[in-house]
C-alpha cells in the first residue's frame, strides 16, 4: 500500500532529521507494524489493503530515509483487534517524550490525513507544542481534500504550520541559557 507520491517526502524529512541530529535533539520515528490479520485491514472488515505487516519488508522504512544511530522507533497497531493510527495510541511515545523533557514536538510524515493527524491531534491533547512541517507531509485523500482539511483542522486547535526550511532554522537556534 503506497501514499502517492510519499516518497517526495524523504529528501525533506532528511533535511530536518539531519538538523535535529546536528543540534542533539532527539528524533522519534514512529511507524505501522501490524500482525497479518490486523482489524485495519479488508479482509478483516477494515478499510485498508494489508500493509505494514511486521517483519516484512512492507513494514520497512523508506531506504532512503536517514535514521539515526540512537533514534527511537515506536511501533504502533501491534495488536490485532486495534487500529493506531497517532504514534500516541497503545504505546509509550507520550512517556517517553516527557521523560526527556520534550515540550515541543515537529511533525512530518505519512499520511496527513490519518496517522500525522491522529499524532498531531494526541500531541496537542497532551498538552505539547505541535510544529507540523507542511512540504514533508502527503496524504491518502480518500475525498478530495482530506489533508487539507486536516492541516486546517489542527492548525484551528493551535498546531503551528511551519515549513522544512522553518525547522531546520529553529533546529539550529542556540537554546536559551
Ligand atoms: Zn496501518
Amino acid at each position: 500500500m503506497a501514499v502517492k507520491d510519499g516518497d517526495k517526502v524523504v529528501p525533506i524529512l532528511n533535511k530536518v532529521i539531519e538538523a535535529f541530529t546536528r543540534a542533539s535533539l532527539p528524533v522519534f520515528f514512529t511507524r505501522d507494524w501490524h500482525p497479518p490479520n490486523h482489524v485495519s485491514f479488508e479482509a478483516e472488515g477494515g478499510i485498508w489493503p494489508p500493509h505494514c505487516v511486521k517483519g516484512t519488508p512492507g513494514a520497512e522504512f523508506h531506504p532512503d530515509l536517514e535514521v539515526p544511530h540512537g533514534a527511537i522507533v515506536i511501533s504502533k497497531g501491534t495488536k490485532t483487534g486495534s487500529e493506531a493510527y497517532s504514534g500516541f495510541q497503545g504505546t509509550d511515545l507520550e512517556k517517553r517524550l516527557k521523560g526527556i523533557g520534550v515540550e515541543e514536538v515537529f511533525i512530518g510524515g505519512l499520511a496527513m490525513d490519518y496517522c500525522v493527524k491522529e499524532t498531531a491531534s494526541e500531541a496537542l491533547a497532551a498538552g505539547l507544542k505541535v510544529d507540523l512541517i507542511k512540504d514533508g507531509v502527503k496524504g491518502v485523500n480518500r475525498r478530495t481534500g482530506d489533508s487539507g482539511v486536516a492541516l486546517r483542522e489542527l492548525a484551528s486547535r493551535g498546531a503551528r504550520l511551519i515549513t522544512s526550511s522553518d525547522a531546520v532554522r529553529l533546529a539550529t537556534r542556540k537554546p536559551a541559557s
